[in-house]
Protein backbone atom coordinates (compact mmCIF):
# COMPACT_ATOMS: atom_id res chain seq x y z
CA UNK A 1 0.00 0.00 0.00
CA UNK A 2 2.49 2.28 1.06
CA UNK A 3 4.09 2.28 -2.58
CA UNK A 4 1.03 4.02 -3.49
CA UNK A 5 1.81 6.93 -2.06
CA UNK A 6 3.82 9.50 -3.55
CA UNK A 7 7.51 9.81 -3.07
CA UNK A 8 7.67 13.63 -2.09
CA UNK A 9 3.99 12.48 0.48
CA UNK A 10 6.11 9.37 1.66
CA UNK A 11 8.81 11.59 2.32
CA UNK A 12 7.28 14.55 3.74
CA UNK A 13 8.12 16.26 6.91
CA UNK A 14 5.07 17.48 8.17
CA UNK A 15 4.73 20.68 10.17
CA UNK A 16 5.26 20.58 13.74
CA UNK A 17 2.21 23.29 15.37
CA UNK A 18 2.88 24.12 18.68
CA UNK A 19 0.45 21.77 19.99
CA UNK A 20 1.91 18.94 18.34
CA UNK A 21 5.15 19.34 20.10
CA UNK A 22 4.32 19.58 23.49
CA UNK A 23 1.05 17.17 24.77
CA UNK A 24 1.22 17.80 28.33
CA UNK A 25 -0.02 19.11 31.25
CA UNK A 26 1.15 22.63 32.12
CA UNK A 27 0.21 26.46 33.84
CA UNK A 28 1.65 28.61 31.45
CA UNK A 29 1.54 28.12 27.84
CA UNK A 30 4.24 30.80 25.81
CA UNK A 31 5.02 28.74 22.90
CA UNK A 32 2.16 29.16 20.23
CA UNK A 33 2.01 33.30 19.95
CA UNK A 34 -1.64 33.22 20.80
CA UNK A 35 -3.27 35.86 22.38
CA UNK A 36 -3.22 35.12 26.68
CA UNK A 37 -6.63 36.44 27.03
CA UNK A 38 -9.05 34.01 27.66
CA UNK A 39 -12.61 34.46 25.29
CA UNK A 40 -13.14 30.57 24.44
CA UNK A 41 -11.34 30.70 21.15
CA UNK A 42 -7.91 32.21 22.09
CA UNK A 43 -5.87 29.34 21.69
CA UNK A 44 -5.45 27.19 18.73
CA UNK A 45 -7.22 23.54 18.18
CA UNK A 46 -6.33 20.26 19.16
CA UNK A 47 -4.69 19.49 16.12
CA UNK A 48 -5.96 15.58 16.07
CA UNK A 49 -9.26 16.12 18.15
CA UNK A 50 -9.28 13.48 19.87
CA UNK A 51 -12.10 14.41 22.05
CA UNK A 52 -14.39 14.42 18.94
CA UNK A 53 -12.37 11.08 18.09
CA UNK A 54 -13.44 9.29 20.95
CA UNK A 55 -16.59 9.88 20.82
CA UNK A 56 -17.24 8.60 17.47
CA UNK A 57 -14.89 5.53 18.19
CA UNK A 58 -17.30 4.56 20.38
CA UNK A 59 -20.30 5.19 18.37
CA UNK A 60 -18.92 3.63 15.33
CA UNK A 61 -16.96 0.56 16.75
CA UNK A 62 -13.69 2.02 15.34
CA UNK A 63 -9.83 2.91 17.17
CA UNK A 64 -9.11 6.53 17.02
CA UNK A 65 -6.43 5.90 14.53
CA UNK A 66 -8.76 4.31 12.04
CA UNK A 67 -10.31 8.08 12.34
CA UNK A 68 -9.46 10.89 9.96
CA UNK A 69 -11.63 14.31 10.71
CA UNK A 70 -11.74 17.06 7.86
CA UNK A 71 -13.03 19.99 6.86
CA UNK A 72 -16.18 18.67 5.19
CA UNK A 73 -15.52 14.58 3.25
CA UNK A 74 -14.73 16.84 0.59
CA UNK A 75 -11.48 17.74 2.43
CA UNK A 76 -10.63 14.14 2.70
CA UNK A 77 -11.28 13.91 -1.10
CA UNK A 78 -9.00 16.45 -1.64
CA UNK A 79 -6.08 14.77 0.54
CA UNK A 80 -6.86 11.37 -1.01
CA UNK A 81 -5.46 12.67 -4.09
CA UNK A 82 -2.61 14.73 -3.30
CA UNK A 83 -1.11 11.42 -1.07
CA UNK A 84 -2.03 9.04 -4.00
CA UNK A 85 -1.98 10.71 -7.06
CA UNK A 86 1.25 12.37 -9.13
CA UNK A 87 0.01 14.94 -11.08
CA UNK A 88 -0.29 15.05 -14.84
CA UNK A 89 0.82 11.19 -14.35
CA UNK A 90 -1.68 9.50 -12.38
CA UNK A 91 -4.93 9.08 -12.65
CA UNK A 92 -8.51 7.95 -10.55
CA UNK A 93 -10.96 6.56 -11.60
CA UNK A 94 -15.28 7.50 -11.05
CA UNK A 95 -18.45 5.97 -11.91
CA UNK A 96 -20.64 8.39 -13.66
CA UNK A 97 -23.49 9.60 -12.94
CA UNK A 98 -22.10 10.09 -9.19
CA UNK A 99 -21.07 12.79 -6.97
CA UNK A 100 -18.83 15.76 -8.63
CA UNK A 101 -17.00 16.64 -6.14
CA UNK A 102 -14.05 13.69 -7.11
CA UNK A 103 -13.86 15.06 -10.77
CA UNK A 104 -13.65 18.36 -9.28
CA UNK A 105 -11.08 17.61 -6.97
CA UNK A 106 -9.05 15.78 -9.59
CA UNK A 107 -9.04 18.26 -12.01
CA UNK A 108 -7.41 20.71 -9.25
CA UNK A 109 -4.67 18.65 -9.01
CA UNK A 110 -4.19 18.02 -12.90
CA UNK A 111 -4.93 14.56 -11.92
CA UNK A 112 -6.74 12.17 -15.31
CA UNK A 113 -10.09 10.98 -14.67
CA UNK A 114 -11.21 7.18 -15.74
CA UNK A 115 -15.11 7.10 -16.50
CA UNK A 116 -16.57 4.05 -15.96
CA UNK A 117 -20.37 4.45 -16.31
CA UNK A 118 -22.38 2.28 -13.81
CA UNK A 119 -24.98 -0.03 -15.38
CA UNK A 120 -28.39 1.05 -16.59
CA UNK A 121 -29.83 0.05 -12.95
CA UNK A 122 -27.20 2.60 -11.83
CA UNK A 123 -24.69 -0.60 -10.29
CA UNK A 124 -21.42 -0.98 -10.84
CA UNK A 125 -20.32 -2.69 -13.84
CA UNK A 126 -17.61 -4.69 -12.21
CA UNK A 127 -15.64 -6.11 -14.90
CA UNK A 128 -15.42 -2.66 -16.85
CA UNK A 129 -13.84 -1.52 -13.87
CA UNK A 130 -11.59 -3.84 -13.67
CA UNK A 131 -10.80 -4.01 -16.91
CA UNK A 132 -9.74 -0.59 -17.63
CA UNK A 133 -7.60 -0.45 -14.29
CA UNK A 134 -3.86 0.70 -15.69
CA UNK A 135 -0.96 0.81 -13.43
CA UNK A 136 -1.63 5.04 -13.33
CA UNK A 137 -5.39 4.29 -11.55
CA UNK A 138 -4.63 4.76 -8.35
CA UNK A 139 -7.92 6.06 -6.45
CA UNK A 140 -11.37 4.09 -7.21
CA UNK A 141 -14.22 6.10 -5.77
CA UNK A 142 -17.63 4.19 -5.43
CA UNK A 143 -20.38 6.10 -3.33
CA UNK A 144 -22.81 4.19 -2.04
CA UNK A 145 -25.66 5.48 -1.59
CA UNK A 146 -24.78 7.25 -4.58
CA UNK A 147 -25.62 10.62 -5.17
CA UNK A 148 -27.72 11.51 -7.18
CA UNK A 149 -29.62 7.90 -8.41
CA UNK A 150 -29.92 7.23 -4.60
CA UNK A 151 -29.46 3.72 -4.12
CA UNK A 152 -27.02 1.62 -2.97
CA UNK A 153 -23.86 -0.82 -4.35
CA UNK A 154 -24.25 -4.52 -4.27
CA UNK A 155 -21.80 -5.40 -1.30
CA UNK A 156 -20.36 -8.44 -3.10
CA UNK A 157 -19.61 -6.17 -6.77
CA UNK A 158 -17.65 -4.05 -3.89
CA UNK A 159 -15.86 -6.63 -2.67
CA UNK A 160 -14.76 -8.34 -5.82
CA UNK A 161 -13.33 -5.07 -6.43
CA UNK A 162 -11.55 -4.84 -3.54
CA UNK A 163 -10.07 -8.09 -3.71
CA UNK A 164 -9.31 -7.43 -7.40
CA UNK A 165 -7.91 -3.62 -7.48
CA UNK A 166 -4.67 -3.01 -6.13
CA UNK A 167 -5.31 0.73 -6.01
CA UNK A 168 -7.35 2.44 -3.34
CA UNK A 169 -11.06 1.58 -2.98
CA UNK A 170 -12.96 5.03 -1.41
CA UNK A 171 -16.45 4.38 0.01
CA UNK A 172 -18.35 7.29 -0.08
CA UNK A 173 -20.69 7.03 2.32
CA UNK A 174 -22.56 10.64 2.92
CA UNK A 175 -25.65 8.92 2.76
CA UNK A 176 -25.49 5.38 4.88
CA UNK A 177 -27.46 6.39 7.52
CA UNK A 178 -30.68 6.58 5.35
CA UNK A 179 -29.31 3.06 4.00
CA UNK A 180 -31.17 -0.35 4.11
CA UNK A 181 -27.77 -1.30 3.55
CA UNK A 182 -24.50 -1.30 6.43
CA UNK A 183 -21.73 0.27 6.63
CA UNK A 184 -18.24 -1.21 4.94
CA UNK A 185 -16.63 0.50 8.08
CA UNK A 186 -16.09 -2.66 9.77
CA UNK A 187 -14.44 -3.93 6.38
CA UNK A 188 -11.24 -1.79 6.89
CA UNK A 189 -9.25 -4.75 9.15
CA UNK A 190 -9.75 -6.59 6.50
CA UNK A 191 -8.94 -4.66 3.13
CA UNK A 192 -5.77 -2.65 3.67
CA UNK A 193 -6.62 -0.99 0.69
CA UNK A 194 -10.06 0.69 1.96
CA UNK A 195 -11.03 3.93 3.04
CA UNK A 196 -14.97 4.84 3.99
CA UNK A 197 -16.27 8.34 4.06
CA UNK A 198 -18.67 9.70 6.03
CA UNK A 199 -19.84 13.35 6.87
CA UNK A 200 -21.95 15.42 9.28
CA UNK A 201 -23.63 16.96 6.98
CA UNK A 202 -26.51 15.08 6.02
CA UNK A 203 -28.14 12.56 8.82
CA UNK A 204 -26.42 14.83 11.49
CA UNK A 205 -28.27 18.28 10.64
CA UNK A 206 -24.38 19.59 10.60
CA UNK A 207 -23.58 20.77 6.70
CA UNK A 208 -22.82 24.33 8.28
CA UNK A 209 -20.09 23.13 10.77
CA UNK A 210 -17.84 21.23 7.80
CA UNK A 211 -16.86 17.97 9.31
CA UNK A 212 -16.08 15.03 7.61
CA UNK A 213 -15.25 11.01 8.74
CA UNK A 214 -12.64 9.10 6.59
CA UNK A 215 -12.20 5.53 7.98
CA UNK A 216 -9.43 3.32 7.07
CA UNK A 217 -6.20 1.61 8.54
CA UNK A 218 -3.82 3.91 10.83
CA UNK A 219 -0.99 3.71 7.85
CA UNK A 220 -3.62 5.44 5.59
CA UNK A 221 -4.78 7.63 8.46
CA UNK A 222 -1.64 8.75 9.44
CA UNK A 223 -0.45 9.94 6.00
CA UNK A 224 -4.05 12.16 6.64
CA UNK A 225 -2.54 13.47 8.82
CA UNK A 226 0.74 14.34 7.85
CA UNK A 227 -0.51 16.32 4.40
CA UNK A 228 -3.64 17.95 5.98
CA UNK A 229 -3.46 21.75 7.40
CA UNK A 230 -2.65 21.53 10.65
CA UNK A 231 -5.61 22.82 12.51
CA UNK A 232 -8.10 21.65 9.77
CA UNK A 233 -11.31 21.27 11.98
CA UNK A 234 -11.76 24.75 14.62
CA UNK A 235 -12.87 24.88 17.67
CA UNK A 236 -16.01 25.99 17.09
CA UNK A 237 -16.83 22.87 14.83
CA UNK A 238 -15.20 20.40 17.26
CA UNK A 239 -17.99 21.64 19.94
CA UNK A 240 -20.49 21.38 17.78
CA UNK A 241 -19.84 18.39 16.82
CA UNK A 242 -19.21 16.78 20.50
CA UNK A 243 -22.91 18.29 21.15
CA UNK A 244 -24.35 16.30 18.80
CA UNK A 245 -22.88 13.31 19.77
CA UNK A 246 -23.47 14.04 23.19
CA UNK A 247 -27.33 13.74 21.38
CA UNK A 248 -27.45 11.02 19.19
CA UNK A 249 -30.93 10.77 19.74
CA UNK A 250 -31.40 13.60 17.87
CA UNK A 251 -29.93 12.52 15.04
CA UNK A 252 -32.04 8.90 15.16
CA UNK A 253 -35.45 11.15 15.35
CA UNK A 254 -33.99 13.44 11.95
CA UNK A 255 -33.49 9.99 10.25
CA UNK A 256 -37.12 8.37 11.30
CA UNK A 257 -38.57 11.44 9.68
CA UNK A 258 -36.71 11.43 7.01
CA UNK A 259 -37.35 8.08 5.78
CA UNK A 260 -41.30 8.58 6.95
CA UNK A 261 -41.70 11.60 4.91
CA UNK A 262 -39.66 9.72 2.05
CA UNK A 263 -41.93 7.19 2.38
CA UNK A 264 -45.15 9.00 2.11
CA UNK A 265 -43.91 11.56 -0.96
CA UNK A 266 -42.70 8.62 -2.82
CA UNK A 267 -46.68 6.98 -2.71
CA UNK A 268 -47.59 10.56 -4.06
CA UNK A 269 -45.61 11.00 -6.39
CA UNK A 270 -46.16 7.67 -8.06
CA UNK A 271 -49.62 9.30 -8.57
CA UNK A 272 -48.77 11.78 -11.03
CA UNK A 273 -48.86 11.02 -14.77
CA UNK A 274 -45.68 13.19 -15.36
CA UNK A 275 -43.67 10.95 -13.19
CA UNK A 276 -42.03 8.24 -15.24
CA UNK A 277 -40.10 6.58 -13.28
CA UNK A 278 -38.94 6.91 -9.54
CA UNK A 279 -35.52 5.27 -8.43
CA UNK A 280 -35.15 2.98 -5.33
CA UNK A 281 -33.75 5.59 -3.17
CA UNK A 282 -31.66 4.74 0.13
CA UNK A 283 -30.53 8.53 0.40
CA UNK A 284 -32.63 11.39 2.29
CA UNK A 285 -33.44 12.28 -1.31
CA UNK A 286 -34.85 10.51 -4.66
CA UNK A 287 -34.41 10.83 -8.57
CA UNK A 288 -37.74 11.03 -10.49
CA UNK A 289 -37.72 10.88 -14.13
CA UNK A 290 -40.52 13.07 -15.63
CA UNK A 291 -41.97 13.96 -18.85
CA UNK A 292 -39.87 17.44 -19.72
CA UNK A 293 -37.82 17.45 -16.71
CA UNK A 294 -36.39 20.97 -17.72
CA UNK A 295 -39.75 22.42 -18.05
CA UNK A 296 -41.10 20.83 -14.81
CA UNK A 297 -37.95 22.40 -13.15
CA UNK A 298 -38.25 25.95 -14.03
CA UNK A 299 -41.86 25.58 -13.42
CA UNK A 300 -40.89 24.65 -9.58
CA UNK A 301 -38.37 27.35 -9.57
CA UNK A 302 -41.02 30.29 -10.42
CA UNK A 303 -43.16 28.88 -7.17
CA UNK A 304 -40.04 29.62 -5.14
CA UNK A 305 -39.47 25.11 -4.82
CA UNK A 306 -35.99 24.10 -5.66
CA UNK A 307 -35.19 20.89 -6.68
CA UNK A 308 -31.97 19.81 -8.20
CA UNK A 309 -31.93 19.64 -12.03
CA UNK A 310 -29.83 16.34 -12.83
CA UNK A 311 -31.21 16.06 -16.63
CA UNK A 312 -28.11 16.64 -18.41
CA UNK A 313 -26.19 13.86 -16.57
CA UNK A 314 -25.34 10.65 -17.77
CA UNK A 315 -28.15 7.51 -17.66
CA UNK A 316 -30.29 10.80 -15.84
CA UNK A 317 -32.25 11.62 -18.98
CA UNK A 318 -35.27 13.75 -17.52
CA UNK A 319 -33.89 13.62 -14.16
CA UNK A 320 -34.72 15.66 -11.14
CA UNK A 321 -33.76 14.78 -8.02
CA UNK A 322 -35.53 15.96 -4.88
CA UNK A 323 -34.67 16.13 -1.56
CA UNK A 324 -36.64 14.97 1.18
CA UNK A 325 -37.83 18.29 3.05
CA UNK A 326 -39.75 18.92 6.52
CA UNK A 327 -43.35 17.67 6.40
CA UNK A 328 -44.67 20.71 5.44
CA UNK A 329 -42.58 21.44 2.83
CA UNK A 330 -43.24 18.20 1.42
CA UNK A 331 -47.06 18.59 1.11
CA UNK A 332 -46.24 22.44 -0.51
CA UNK A 333 -44.07 20.57 -2.99
CA UNK A 334 -47.20 17.55 -3.78
CA UNK A 335 -49.81 20.21 -4.07
CA UNK A 336 -47.89 22.27 -6.57
CA UNK A 337 -47.07 18.74 -8.84
CA UNK A 338 -50.82 17.93 -8.09
CA UNK A 339 -52.10 21.49 -9.85
CA UNK A 340 -50.33 20.50 -12.74
CA UNK A 341 -52.15 18.78 -14.77
CA UNK A 342 -50.59 16.57 -17.95
CA UNK A 343 -51.91 18.81 -20.44
CA UNK A 344 -50.44 21.90 -18.72
CA UNK A 345 -48.00 23.80 -19.80
CA UNK A 346 -46.46 23.79 -16.91
CA UNK A 347 -46.57 27.80 -16.41
C1 LIG B 1 -23.15 15.69 0.45
C2 LIG B 1 -22.09 14.73 0.07
C3 LIG B 1 -20.87 14.71 0.74
C4 LIG B 1 -20.67 15.62 1.90
O1 LIG B 1 -19.60 16.43 1.77
P1 LIG B 1 -19.19 17.33 3.03
O2 LIG B 1 -17.96 18.00 2.49
O3 LIG B 1 -18.90 16.40 4.16
O4 LIG B 1 -20.32 18.26 3.32
C5 LIG B 1 -19.94 13.77 0.40
N1 LIG B 1 -20.17 12.87 -0.57
C6 LIG B 1 -21.34 12.86 -1.21
C7 LIG B 1 -21.60 11.82 -2.22
C8 LIG B 1 -22.32 13.79 -0.93
O5 LIG B 1 -23.47 13.79 -1.62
Amino acid sequence: MINLVRSNIRNLEPYSSARSEFKGKANIFLDANENPFDNKYNRYPDPLQKEVKEKIATLKGVKQEQIFLGNGSDEAIDLLIRIFCEPAQDSIMILPPTYGMYQVSANISNVAIQEVPLTADYQLDVNAILNQVIPATKLLFICSPNNPTGNSMNQAAIRKILDNFEGIVVVDEAYIDFSEQTSLLNWIEQYPNLVVLQTFSKAWGLAGIRLGMAFSNSTIIDLFNKVKPPYNVNILTQHAALKALKQVEQTEQYIQTILIERKKLIAELVKLPFIQKIHPSDSNFILVKVKEADRLYQHLVDQGIIIRNRSKLALCEDCLRITIGKPKENQTLIQMLKSISLNTKYS
